[in-house]
């Protein structure tokens, strides 16, 4: 019996607080804090139990922390932005609290995410005897969890790991993003780099792509290679890994609207005097798009995510695809989100489980995957993201497209 407080009261937020309000045995209290307290209220509004809301600048160490102090929570799931991750640690070390994300730090002004701030937090929590866990959303979240998963069933070594990310949603939009999409276009504007041979690779943003048949009729998708933050943490937890790859599909009228938004400059980051006005085009543009958590009506489709592994076990080359399959319209019906909403607010309700029930508490900070696996994958199946595991021919690999370096 715990109390939690939520930070973040944008898409993921509300699946969060959703997912949390169904489990009063474990998150006995709620409290859900965000910039903007009109929509805690309007999440709280949805849900069959009371929770308390607040209004909170979780970029002002100093008046978070004196919300921590006054609502006293065990923990902190912070589904804010990025940018806030370096303030809320502080705040929860300042006053006493656990903490859990599901994306790594970013800096405003580079669109350059690293692990390296927020693990220099390591000695910091374990002096204070608080656990700090790292990434436990679906991408980085479950995606780690399901590397080190089939790592320790399946594998006595893994040396290649790629990690599928299809959305085979439509929201009927010209063009829309399904998160933040500040942050989403900082993502896959980004240049891309991959693992290999014990370095990161470099290589131009989109410039590999391959066709991947998704399981159960999902469909046939155009994946691009891509970086994600949890390259960054697999390829240092996973010393044996030789290649690590992230894949994501993207439909054409996607990049072709991404394109010519990057050609006129409609994704810098760097502000721009407009009449006598400081303005960052990608925020002007996250402005003018469609808020990510209003696509959940509209939104069909099904997503299919999951890590893709290749090693040893007993001697023998083996291949290994552990996924799950989400329904857009599923989460709607369940916590009125759609699927991508939903996959992150499920792992990051899971990771808070797991921390408060004991099974991660370490004081420290940690990536999903430093953490067993074990019964993060059980409560998978049963609070909504049930998966499989299923042995491929190792002699299967991605099929690139023809001309695929772009
Ligand atoms: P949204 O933009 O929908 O929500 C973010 C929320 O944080 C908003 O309510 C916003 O307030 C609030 N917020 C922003 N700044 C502050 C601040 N300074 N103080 C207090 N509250 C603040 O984003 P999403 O819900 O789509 O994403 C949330 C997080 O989840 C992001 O970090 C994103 O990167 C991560 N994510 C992780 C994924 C994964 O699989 N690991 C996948 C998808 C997202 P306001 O309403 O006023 O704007």
């Amino acid at each position: 019996m715990s109390k939690v407080m939520i930070i973040g009261a944008g898409g993921v937020g509300a699946v969060v607080t959703h997912k949390c309000a169904q489990l009063p045995e474990v998150f006995s209290e709620i409290v859900l804090a965000s910039r903007n307290e009109a929509k805690c209220k309007a999440i709280a509004g949805q849900l069959d139990r009371p929770i308390k809301t607040a209004q909170v600048d979780a970029d002002n160490v100093g008046e978070l922390t004196a919300l921590l102090q006054k609502e006293q929570p065990e923990l902190v799931i912070n589904v804010a932005l990025p940018y806030q991750d370096l303030t809320i640690m502080d705040a929860c070390l300042a006053a006493g609290v656990h903490y859990l994300d599901t994306a790594n730090y970013e800096p405003r002004d580079t669109a350059k995410f690293e692990y390296k701030w927020q693990w220099a937090y390591q000695d910091r929590f374990a002096q204070a005897g608080l656990t700090a866990i790292l990434g436990s959303g679906f991408d980085p979240g479950a995606t780690n969890l399901f590397t080190a998963y089939l790592a320790k069933h399946y594998f006595d070594e893994i040396h290649e790991l790629d990690i599928i990310d299809v959305n085979g949603g439509d929201h009927g939009y010209p063009f829309a993003t399904n998160f933040n999409p500040e942050i989403n276009i900082r993502e896959v504007s980004a240049e891309c780099r991959h693992w290999e041979g014990g370095q990161f690779v470099t290589t131009p943003p989109m410039s590999k792509m391959a066709r991947f048949e998704c399981p159960e009729n999902v469909g046939a998708f155009n994946i691009y290679r891509m970086y994600h933050e949890e390259l960054e943490s697999l390829s240092k937890h996973f010393p044996g890994l030789r290649r690590a790859q992230f894949w994501m599909s993207f439909s054409d009228n996607y990049l072709k609207h991404l394109e010519v938004l990057e050609n006129v400059g409609m994704t810098g980051i760097e502000p721009v005097e407009y009449q006598g006005q400081q303005i960052v085009p990608i925020q002007f543009l996250a402005r003018l798009l469609p808020d990510p958590s209003s696509l959940g009506p509209r939104t069909r489709g099904k997503t299919c995510i999951g890590c893709m592994v290749r090693g040893v076990k007993q001697g023998s080359e083996r291949l290994m695809y552990l996924y799950n399959i989400c329904d857009h319209q599923e989460c709607y019906r369940e916590v009125q989100s759609q699927a991508i909403s939903y996959t992150t607010g499920v792992p990051a309700m899971i990771g808070a489980k797991m921390l408060l029930e004991g099974s991660w508490r370490r004081p420290g900070v940690w990536n999903v995957e430093q953490c067993d696996p074990d019964p993060f994958m059980a409560d998978m199946n049963r609070y909504g993201l049930p998966w499989k595991a299923i042995e491929l021919d190792p002699q299967f690999q991605l099929d690139l497209v023809k001309g695929a370096d772009l």
